[in-house]
């Protein structure tokens, strides 16, 4: 088990809001996902979101702040800017970072790191739980060819991800800084050169995950591709772990890809999480953005609390309570082992007192 828990989920550590779930209480979300940036400077072969279409546009600095000070007071214990286009490209985001830890949510990143400049980077490494960097690549050539975009952000991003590091030691920060590959057809003979990489640079984890089709998305390149042959290759990255460097291989989500099945009939975590887009519209799901019967409302117009009691989520509540075929949904969506967690506590096998 990695230590953060990546390739599994951390529910169980928020034993009284699943008790006030199971007990039928409202409950807020403990994890939002914001997007403050519609826009992106890639566009990578295998992004699950092109068919939102990398817009132009940004949340407004002023009511976000205003709705994550509301959002702390009703229970919300951590955001990660990330989304549909590139987080670090909101001219604000340093201040949003410091506004969201100083309200007391925590605060993550997953962003391509290329506009992660020392500037911004010493502004706010203090104030972030952890950073992942989107890193599809450990030459210039493949990294190019994926993320479509010039050779020279490879670079870039290396050296923006080495400041960090240093930065973090120098002040003996928390923040645990970390790389992700998505192990691709076209990157995977270099999945042990980047785990070097990453080792070399000092950060404190790669993480190799594997590809899910979206159902909504325009590129369908890698449906077909399935990691039963690549299994073998968490082995050779395990050699790079050190007490302070680990290659979080995430085997059990690839083996779930490869078998495509669920063990839930409904999805049950919705209560747990949310998303923010860029145009400030609240959603239950991020694997149904632009889906209507999972939009509660718009934090431009309500409140959080507005939205997350109002009538609008009520009936999309009910709605996934009742019909929402969980079979159709994204293999490997974001709360899959939260669901998997949920349903089990729903519908416990026999001798559970054995305990
Ligand atoms: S994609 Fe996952 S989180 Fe979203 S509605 Fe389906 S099961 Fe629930």
């Amino acid at each position: 088990m990695d230590k953060y828990r990546i390739d599994s989920h951390k529910l169980i550590y928020h034993i009284p809001r699943v008790n006030d779930w199971i007990a039928g209480k409202l409950v807020y979300p403990i994890y939002t996902e914001i997007a403050t940036s519609g826009t992106c400077n890639h566009r990578c072969t295998y992004c699950a979101l092109d068919y939102m279409e990398y817009q132009h546009r940004f949340l407004d600095t002023k009511i976000l702040k205003e709705r994550l000070s509301e959002m702390a007071r009703l229970g919300v214990k951590s955001v990660m800017y990330a989304g549909e286009g590139e987080p670090l490209l909101h001219k604000d985001i340093g201040e949003i970072v410091l506004h969201t830890k100083n309200a007391g949510i925590d605060v993550a990143f997953t962003t391509n790191g290329v506009v992660f400049v020392p500037k911004l980077m010493r502004q706010t490494l203090h104030a972030i739980t952890w950073i992942k960097v989107s890193i599809n690549g450990a030459t210039r050539e493949t990294y190019a060819k994926i993320h479509r975009t010039g050779a020279d952000d490879f670079d870039r991003v290396i050296k923006n991800i080495g400041e960090a590091v240093k930065f973090k030691k120098e002040n003996n920060l928390e923040c645990a800084i970390g790389m992700q590959m998505i192990l691709l057809p076209e990157n995977w003979h270099e999945a042990a050169l980047l785990a070097e990489t990453a080792k070399n640079l000092g950060v404190n984890y790669l993480v190799v995950k594997p590809y899910s089709q979206h159902s909504f998305s325009h590129t369908t390149a890698y449906k077909d591709f399935r990691y039963s042959e690549h299994i073998g290759l968490g082995e050779t990255l395990r050699q790079f772990n050190t007490k302070d460097f680990q290659v979080i291989f995430r085997e059990h989500t690839m083996k779930k890809w490869d078998d495509g099945k669920r063990n839930y009939e409904r999805c049950l975590a919705l209560p747990f999480w949310s998303y923010i887009d860029a145009g400030g519209n609240v959603w239950g799901c991020s694997a149904y953005l632009g889906d209507e019967r999972f939009l509660y409302g718009s934090i431009y117009q309500n409140t959080f609390q507005e939205i997350w009691e109002g009538e609008q989520r009520k009936k999309s509540m009910q709605w996934v309570g009742a019909d929402l075929d969980t079979s159709q949904c994204r293999v490997n969506c974001r709360m899959d082992e939260i669901n998997r967690y949920l349903w089990e506590l729903k519908h416990p096998s026999g001798h559970v007192n054995f305990i």
